[in-house]
């Protein structure tokens, strides 16, 4: 038998669950093998076709033709430096072609939130974010975000600790939506009964506001929590921080978000960047608390974490809890993101390559 370079092989992680139904009936060989597969990878985090029961014309076929090569760890850093389980940990993830993105573990209740990149670098050049200060680079592809998830599993895995990932936000470096056809198959598999099987309601998606990215979730509802960077109730403003609204205006964003179908007890999670003195005023919260009132809002507000070479400053916590009090008095769900990672420059928007 023939035994194919890797490079040249398909990557498992690049595979929906139908994909791999479909590979292997191209082929003859019984679908059943992909439940067979699929369940082994991403349960027990075993990466190879040698699983019992599988048909012998299923193992060699999938020597043949797939790889399980995920992206290596290059860095890990932690945020405190003693050795405690529950802590925020930044890995840096490296690619073959040598391009590298950070992913952060993020402690919560007893269970880990995972935020992915799904860019290396970003085009969105906000002028608050200091991945945006890198440029864009590339997208990456499903194999390269899946493959974050499964690699800080396996690095769990292989520390010894047992408490679960139950939540993944595509919250690290890039514009998702940017990226929307890589990121979507990667939900495909996360949300898969036979892969990562995680809740609809586990995965959120975070957009700056990327119109064709969201026209297209319209269209072909993806079945995950959405966010949007809101910042600020007006144009202004928003476009010195977003450069990107000045093409995709807010008022636009806003109505193709409101005919996304939400489903039962969803919600559309608003992110609220503040920084002192520019959008933290209380002026500025009864504004975006009236803009969005209808919208079945959540609110997230992210008190501005420093990097180097940025003007910006965070407010008070004095500021940030008035803020806070204004938009919850219009009935809306508002919290606080507590800045978790800061100290290795992990928190959001801190991440660069
Ligand atoms: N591109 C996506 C997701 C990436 S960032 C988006 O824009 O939504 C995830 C969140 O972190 C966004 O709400 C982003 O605005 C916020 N963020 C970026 N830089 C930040 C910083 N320096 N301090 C606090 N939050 C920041």
């Amino acid at each position: 038998m023939e035994v194919k370079a890797d490079q040249i092989k398909t990557n498992f992680f690049s595979l929906s669950f139908k994909d791999l139904q479909n590979l292997l009936k191209s082929q003859n060989l019984k679908e059943a093998g992909a439940s067979l597969l699929f369940n082994y990878v991403y349960k027990k985090l075993e990466f190879s076709p040698e699983i019992p029961n599988l048909s012998k014309e299923t193992k060699t076929f999938l020597i043949e033709n797939i790889t399980f090569s995920l992206p290596r760890i290059t860095q890990t850093q932690k945020n405190t430096a003693s050795i405690v389980k529950q802590d925020t940990t930044k890995f840096l993830m490296a690619f073959p072609d040598g391009r590298r993105v950070e992913s952060v573990l993020i402690p919560f209740q007893g269970k880990y939130t995972l935020c992915l990149s799904s860019q290396v670098g970003c085009a969105m050049n906000c002028s608050f974010c200091y991945t945006g200060t890198q440029g864009f680079d590339r997208h990456l592809s499903t194999e390269e975000i899946v493959g974050q998830v499964v690699s800080a599993l396996s690095w769990l895995k292989e520390i010894g600790i047992k408490e679960r990932v139950s939540n993944i936000v595509f919250m690290g470096q890039g514009e998702p939506l940017h990226n929307m056809s890589a990121v979507r198959k990667a939900c495909e598999v996360f949300l898969s009964q036979n892969g990562l099987s995680l809740g609809r309601e586990k995965i959120t998606i975070s957009t700056a506001g990327y119109l064709p990215g969201l026209k297209d979730w319209l269209s072909d509802p993806l079945p995950v929590n959405l966010a949007l960077s809101l910042h600020s109730p007006n144009d202004n403003i928003r476009s010195e921080l977003i450069p990107l609204n000045r093409k995709y205006p807010l008022r636009e964003i806003l109505s193709v978000i409101q005919k996304i179908p939400l489903e039962k007890k969803r919600f559309v999670t608003f992110e609220v960047l503040l920084i002192e003195g520019l959008n933290d005023s209380i002026s500025f919260a009864h504004e975006t608390a009236q803009l969005i009132k209808d919208l079945n809002p959540l609110i997230n507000l992210i008190p501005f974490n420093p990097f180097p070479g940025t003007t910006y400053t965070r407010p008070s916590d004095k500021a940030i809890e008035e803020y806070k009090k204004v938009t919850e008095s219009y009935g809306i769900a508002t919290m606080v993101r507590r800045t978790k990672g800061d100290a290795i420059l992990a928190a959001c928007g801190q991440l660069k390559s």
